[in-house]
């Protein structure tokens, strides 16, 4: 049976190169990066390195970047760590976002009386700069958006939303886990982003959050001087270190990958649009890394039904897989998101593979679909 994996924005399989460079700096250097004899300094100046070398990567300067274990945590920092600071306030955010967002924002609404405005999207599934200019208040002091939406793959308009809050005092957070690596991002405007390396062929429990420099943040994990003293704990100095060989693949890749990904997406629409019982699930501006359609069965069933073909694909965000509670971000843009498939596309898939896909596809529908 084949084994194709259209889930890539869930996890990805890990770079070869950056695999073997980690067992070999794993077996070699695993001390302290803090320890201040000659193995831990060694340690200490490869991290230095590393973060330097993401800095330019990024166009930021390395004293902007905290180390994480990925972009929940990064979310979590941003937002907890800033909200900590304030302790009191209104923020601008929306229904769309990742959980790690969501769900923090919730948290601070809870504990600390943080008032916080949801957007909801507009018919194409955007949120618009306008409504944000509409929402602002006069305590606003942040407004955390999503670059791209890991669901349905909503590119927004993020330079429309610097501008307006260009000149104001309201700090703006965004996060571009789905975004890296697969179309430009530009730091400038932005106070606070959130990044994970397992989206981008990278290793699971390593993450980054662009700080601007100044921006004072509350840890959220207590501890030493590291990271700042934002992040506290033993520095995972390889894994962190592997984060600069990964960005650096994937930005060098990033054009070129895109070009696959979305001729493999203009295959699937013409395919999915001759298959009985599909509409897909397209909003205004989307990316070619992620196609979401509905059927007329369940999901958790085609989900099923595709698993035992060999095929893996998701219904949801991953994250949210196994709760009961129905897709915030389908439900906003009135999806019936019980019967939604997420597939997402990578480099190494192939034309072939979505033959089979939808070969396969169309016998489960024909069987059991109605
Ligand atoms: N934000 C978005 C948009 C995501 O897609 C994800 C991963 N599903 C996260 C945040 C969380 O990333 P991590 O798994 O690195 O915590």
């Amino acid at each position: 049976m084949p084994e194709i994996y259209f889930d890539s924005a869930s996890t990805t399989p890990l770079d070869d190169e950056v695999y073997q460079t980690y067992i070999d700096l794993l077996q070699r250097y695993f001390y302290n990066a803090d320890s201040l004899y000659d193995k831990g300094v060694k340690v200490h100046r490869l991290l230095k390195k590393a973060r330097e070398e993401i800095a330019k990567l990024l166009k930021v300067d390395p004293s902007e970047l905290i180390f994480t274990s990925g972009a929940s945590e990064a979310n979590s920092l941003a937002i907890k760590g800033l909200c900590f600071k304030k302790k009191k306030g209104h923020i601008i955010s929306s229904v769309m976002e990742h959980a790690s967002v969501y769900n923090a924002l919730k948290q601070m609404e809870r504990v600390l009386g943080i008032e916080v405005t949801y957007l909801q999207p507009d018919l194409d599934g955007m949120i618009t700069k306008e409504m944000v200019k509409e929402a602002l208040r006069e305590d606003t002091f942040l407004v955390s958006l999503m670059s791209v939406n890991n669901e349905v793959g909503t590119i927004y308009d993020l330079e429309g939303i610097k501008e307006v809050l260009k000149g104001r005092h309201v700090l703006l957070h965004v996060d571009m886990t789905q975004a890296i690596g697969k179309i430009d991002v530009d730091l400038k405007g932005v106070d606070m982003a959130s990044f994970s390396a397992h989206k981008i062929h990278g290793l699971k429990g390593s993450g980054l959050l662009y700080r601007k420099r100044h921006l004072e943040l509350e840890p959220l994990i207590s501890g030493g001087q590291q990271e700042y003293g934002i992040r506290g704990g033993t520095e995972n100095a390889i894994t962190n270190i592997l984060l600069a060989k990964t960005l650096r693949k994937a930005l060098e890749k990033q054009k070129e990958r895109y070009e696959h990904v979305a001729a493999l997406k203009e295959y699937a629409l013409i395919k999915l649009g001759k298959i009985k019982g599909v509409t897909v699930n397209a909003t205004k501006n989307d990316i070619a890394y992620i196609l979401n359609f509905s059927t007329t069965l369940k999901s958790e069933v085609l989900l099923n039904a595709l698993n035992s073909e060999g095929i893996m694909v998701s219904s949801r965000s991953t994250c949210g897989s196994r709760e009961n509670e129905p897709s915030r971000v389908l439900v906003a843009l009135g999806i019936d998101d019980t019967r939604a498939i997420r597939l997402s596309f990578d480099y190494f898939n192939t034309q072939n593979e979505l033959d089979y896909f939808m070969m396969v596809l169309e016998g489960i529908l024909r069987k059991y679909g109605n």
